[in-house]
C-alpha cells in the first residue's frame, strides 16, 4: 500500500528535525569560511562529507568546485533539480571575512548550503524516494555572484570555464540536459511585516563588461606631455556614462555601477594601464542591449578625448529571472503550511539585483524563492542569518515538502508543471546567442 502524500511530508520533516544541530553546524561552518566564486574549495567539501556520511553517489569538480548528487525515484518521470550556490562576496569589514581575501558570507548562501543539506536529510535513506515518481538532483552550485571578472576572463582563457556564473556553466556542459525543472531557494532580510518566506519573484538581467584604456607612461612631473594619462580616460568615460542616464526609463530598471579595478602602477608615473568592471542591468534584454551601446559609446569618449586606446570586452551576464506561477503554487501550499498565511507572499517585488537563476528560468520551470532570516544590508559587512530556524531549516522543510507535492501520484504536478512551460529559448539558442559559445 502506497504511503499518503501527508505521511511522506511528516516523515521528511522529521528527518530535518533530527539532523537539525548537523544542519545548522555545516550552515555556520561556511558562514565561518566563506570563498569566492570557483574558489570554494573547503566549502565543496563540507557538502561531500555530508554526501559521503549518507553513501551517496555524486559527480564532484563540476565547473571547478560543483557537485551533483542524483536520487533515484521508484520511477523516472520527471527530475527536478535542488541548487544551492557555494560563493560568497566580499565585504572586508564582516566579522566573518576571509583575512587574507575579503569574502564574507553577506549574500546569505551558506544557508543555500545548509537547507540543500536539510533536503539531503529529508531524502537521503529515509525510504520517500521509493514512494516517488520522479528523480531529485541534489547540486552544489559554484559561482553565483559574477565578480572577479579578470580573474574568471583567465579562467576562461584556460579554458577552464565559458560563463562567469556556476549554473551556466552546468547548462553548458549539459549537467542540466536532462533536467525538467529546478527549485531553490535565497535568503532574504527579516521584514517588518513578519514576513518569513516567498515564493519568488522576477530580477533583472545583465551584461558584463570588462574595459582596459591603455594610455602611454611618462614622467608624471617632469614630462606629462610625453605620456598618455590612461586614468584621465577612465574618468572621462565614466563621466560620460553618467550623462546617458537621463535617457534610461523607469520602466526597464536600467542600473550601471562601474568599478575601477586598477587605477595605475606608480604615482610618479603617468597612469598608462588602467581597468574597469561594470555591469549594464535590466528588466528585459531590449533594454539591457540599448543601455549597453551607450555605455561602450561613453567609455570610448573618454579614451578618443585623450588619445588613449579603449578596449571593451563584453561578457554575457545573466538573463532575468523568470516567474514560473505552477511552481509558485505548489510552494506557496507549503510555505503557509510552515508559516501560517500571514507571514507568507506569494510573489514578492522584482529584483533589482539579478542570478544566474535567471538563465536556468530562461530554458526550464525554476523558481528562486525566498527565506526572510538574515538581518542587515545585503553584499555589506552587517548581513548575517539571524533566524537559522527560518533560514536553514524551515527553508528546507519547504523546498522538501514542495518536492514530494511535484512527485507524488504519478508526478502528476511535476509533468503540469512541465507541460505548461513555454521556454524563452532552447539550450543550443542560449549557448550560442547569449554565451557566444561556438
Ligand atoms: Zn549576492
Ligand atoms: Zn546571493
Amino acid at each position: 500500500m502506497s504511503v499518503s502524500r501527508e505521511e511522506l511530508k511528516k516523515r521528511a520533516c522529521e528527518a530535518i528535525e533530527k539532523n537539525r544541530d548537523k544542519i545548522i553546524e555545516i550552515g555556520d561552518s561556511v558562514f565561518g569560511e566563506p570563498e569566492l566564486g570557483y574558489k570554494e574549495f573547503k566549502t565543496a567539501a563540507k557538502v561531500k562529507k555530508v554526501f559521503d556520511e549518507l553513501n551517496l553517489q555524486y559527480e564532484d569538480e563540476v565547473a571547478i568546485t560543483g557537485i551533483i548528487a542524483p536520487l533515484k525515484g521508484k520511477e523516472s518521470k520527471v527530475k527536478v533539480a535542488v541548487m544551492g550556490e557555494l560563493d560568497a562576496v566580499v565585504a572586508p569589514g564582516h566579522r566573518c571575512a576571509d583575512k587574507a581575501t575579503g569574502a564574507a558570507h553577506s549574500c546569505g548562501h551558506n544557508a543555500m548550503v545548509a537547507s540543500l543539506m536539510g533536503v539531503t536529510y529529508a531524502f537521503a535513506g529515509t525510504g520517500i524516494m521509493e514512494e516517488l515518481s520522479g528523480d531529485i538532483v541534489l547540486m552544489a552550485v559554484p559561482a553565483e555572484e559574477f565578480v572577479e571578472l579578470e580573474y574568471r576572463n583567465q579562467l576562461k582563457q584556460e579554458g577552464k570555464i565559458h560563463f562567469f556564473g556556476g549554473k551556466q556553466e552546468f547548462v553548458r556542459l549539459g549537467k542540466m540536459d536532462d533536467i525538467d525543472m529546478m527549485i531553490m531557494q535565497h535568503a532574504s532580510s527579516k521584514d517588518a511585516r513578519g514576513i518569513l518566506g516567498c515564493c519568488g519573484t522576477g530580477s533583472n538581467g545583465f551584461l558584463g563588461k570588462l574595459v582596459r584604456y591603455v594610455g602611454k607612461e611618462a614622467h608624471s612631473g617632469g614630462a606629462p606631455h610625453l605620456g598618455i594619462n590612461a586614468l584621465n580616460a577612465a574618468t572621462l568615460g565614466l563621466t560620460a556614462i553618467h550623462m546617458q542616464r537621463e535617457t534610461f526609463q523607469d520602466k526597464d530598471h536600467i542600473r550601471v555601477h562601474p568599478i575601477i579595478t586598477k587605477g595605475g602602477d606608480l604615482v610618479n608615473v603617468v597612469p598608462a594601464d588602467v581597468r574597469i568592471e561594470t555591469y549594464v542591468r535590466g528588466s528585459n534584454m531590449d533594454a539591457i542591449m540599448d543601455a549597453n551601446a551607450k555605455v561602450s559609446r561613453a567609455l570610448k569618449a573618454g579614451g578618443d578625448a585623450v588619445g588613449a586606446e579603449t578596449v571593451i570586452t563584453d561578457i554575457p551576464g545573466y538573463l532575468p529571472l523568470v516567474v514560473n506561477n505552477d511552481l509558485f503554487d505548489v510552494m506557496y501550499e507549503n510555505m503557509k503550511e510552515v508559516f501560517g498565511e500571514d507571514k507568507v507572499l506569494y510573489e514578492g517585488p522584482a529584483m533589482a539585483g539579478s542570478t544566474d537563476a535567471g538563465d536556468i528560468s530562461s530554458i526550464m520551470p525554476a523558481m528562486h524563492s525566498n527565506f526572510f532570516g538574515s538581518e542587515g544590508i545585503a553584499h555589506s559587512s552587517n548581513y548575517e542569518i539571524v533566524d537559522k530556524q527560518t533560514g536553514y531549516i524551515d527553508a528546507a522543510k519547504c523546498m522538501a515538502m514542495t518536492l514530494i507535492d511535484l512527485l507524488y501520484d504519478g508526478a502528476e504536478k511535476a509533468v503540469k508543471v512541465k507541460e505548461n512551460f513555454k521556454p524563452l529559448m532552447t539550450k543550443e539558442e542560449y549557448l550560442k546567442d547569449w554565451g557566444k559559445v561556438e
